[in-house]
């Protein structure tokens, strides 16, 4: 199934533009077929400087490379495919074309109409009580346009070159049916929709024209898209119609909702998906919870890799109603993600962090066994270099912390318990100095680990403490492991002094 991914370059993208993407990504890669991005960019005034690329960058960053289109390639924009990249405001003379056949075999028609008369239009309506004033077959006829006005006035106002727009004829009586891949049966009425601009007087196509003759052109097979482009449904199928093409299958996701089930704004969050990327968010996390919004697996399945998605995902299983946009469980998955990497593959994710605020990081032989120690504990890439600042700059001694009160180790312990882990420590030569050779000589194994009389946490706290000046670390036994011998008996033994 070739499937598109159409946005309009108006801002940063976002996270429901990614989903969208994704899910036309998802259905063309499970047929094995092209994937295509088109930039929509018929609205020049919206358009807005920078967009494309940001657009470009998001789908790289996340993994959702076009079969045809542009993508990013060595941090600057490349086509792929043979006949891209689709950059609709480069393919001006071919909407006029299409436009002026419509014209032609009378579906559409040239409206001369300027924007005072169409103020003065919409003005009396209002006050004859039409609640959606709309330029449709009721208003055409007393308007200026080609089905008005004399064959030869029309010809001498193209000629002299007057502003005009194209707009498609839409019949008032006809009912126009469809069968969307998530919404089921629609039913429209043709008095319901306007007679639609077509071409504009800058020249450019709406989106409306320009898309249904892309998607026809480009063989697009299923139109992926957000709820809020049901209502130009009816359009669309009528172009198609006019044109005497086949119209492609449709599908209109479900938006995205604040926790007050409001529409997902500004207001109340981030709604750019480069917000989530300077956050720190995988591409995973966030593939995985735009897959969710909206799509149920059926299983009691959380967790889903672009893979499981291409093989799980189906439409049938898109709901039509508003998702929740609930960055709790964002972040749930972005834990889980980060705890899925092998190991090696996640000390090379956070190396890049951690030594940017410690270069030496980059030459430290143990870096992948300390990376180990914290990828059970950590929800962003960003936070490593603090929660391993310990093994690059000395810990400050903070007495408060050592000697805590939640773990019930009062200062005067202190002398006694930190004599005693450097007597046992000492006795462990450097090239056996490992985490269980240490658990051993601390009494992990053998109970006597209350040889002082103390609870293990009493005894095992203000080594940790000692060692990291952190409230929250690994294990003792691991960071001293990590930290090597002589730096680890070289704190206790400063703690020691400044007790
Ligand atoms: N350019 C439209 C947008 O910005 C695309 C809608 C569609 O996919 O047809 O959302």
């Amino acid at each position: 199934m070739r499937t598109r991914f159409a946005p309009s370059p108006t801002g940063f993208l976002h996270v429901g533009g990614l989903r969208t993407a994704l899910y036309a990504y998802l259905l063309a890669k499970q047929s094995k077929d092209a994937f295509i991005l088109r930039i929509e960019d018929t609205d020049q005034e919206r358009s807005i400087p920078g967009a494309i690329e940001n657009i470009l960058h998001t789908l790289h960053w996340a993994g959702l490379h076009p079969d045809e289109g542009a993508i990013v390639r060595d941090g600057v924009m490349a086509q792929v495919g043979d006949r891209g990249p689709y950059i609709q405001s480069e393919r001006l003379p071919l909407y006029r074309k299409y436009a002026e056949e419509l014209v032609d075999i009378g579906a559409a028609y040239y409206a001369f109409d300027t924007k005072e008369e169409l103020d003065q239009m919409r003005d009396e309506m209002t006050r004859d009580g039409i609640a959606a004033p709309r330029y449709d077959a009721s208003v055409r006829m007393r308007m200026k346009n080609s089905l008005t006005l004399k064959k030869e006035e029309v010809t001498i106002r193209l000629e002299k070159g007057e502003p005009y727009v194209i707009r498609m004829k839409v019949e008032p009586n006809q009912l126009i049916t469809f069968e969307d891949d998530i919404r089921g049966k629609l039913e429209f009425q043709g008095k319901t929709v306007d007679d639609q601009v077509l071409l504009k007087s800058d020249g450019f196509p709406t989106y409306h024209l320009a898309h249904v003759v892309d998607d026809h052109l480009m063989d697009i097979q299923i139109v992926i898209r957000g709820e809020e482009w049901l209502s130009s449904l009816p359009k669309h199928l009528l172009l198609f119609q006019y044109f005497g093409w086949k119209e492609p299958r449709y599908a209109h996701v479900p938006l995205l909702l604040n926790k007050d089930k409001s529409k997902l704004s500004k207001r109340q969050g981030d709604v750019a998906a480069e917000d989530y990327i300077k956050k720190g968010y995988l591409p995973e996390a966030l593939l995985n919870f735009l897959a969710l919004l909206g799509w149920n697996p059926g299983t009691t399945q959380e967790l889903f890799s672009l893979q499981d998605l291409i093989d799980g995902f189906s439409l049938d299983r898109v709901q039509k109603g508003g998702a929740i946009f609930d960055t709790e469980k964002l972040d749930w998955l972005q834990g889980q993600w980060i705890r899925r990497f092998p190991p090696a593959e996640f000390a090379a994710k956070i190396l890049p962090f951690v030594a940017r605020k410690y270069p030496e990081a980059n030459e430290d032989k143990k870096f992948d066994q300390k990376a180990a120690l914290i990828q059970e504990r950590i929800t962003f890439c960003k936070e490593a270099p603090e929660m391993l600042s310990y093994f690059y700059k000395e810990p400050k001694f903070d007495l408060d912390l050592v000697a805590n009160k939640k773990q019930k180790v009062a200062k005067e312990l202190l002398p006694e318990i930190i004599d005693d882990q450097i007597n046992r420590l000492a006795s462990i030569p450097n090239d056996e100095w490992n985490v269980n050779k240490i658990k051993l000589i601390l009494g992990f194994y053998d109970k006597t680990l209350n040889h002082l009389k103390l609870k293990r946490g009493q005894y095992l706290w203000p080594l940790r403490a000692i060692l990291t000046g952190l409230p929250f670390s690994p294990g003792a036994f691991e960071v001293a492991a990590a930290l090597g011998r002589e730096t680890t008996l070289k704190r206790l033994e400063a703690a020691r002094k400044a007790i």
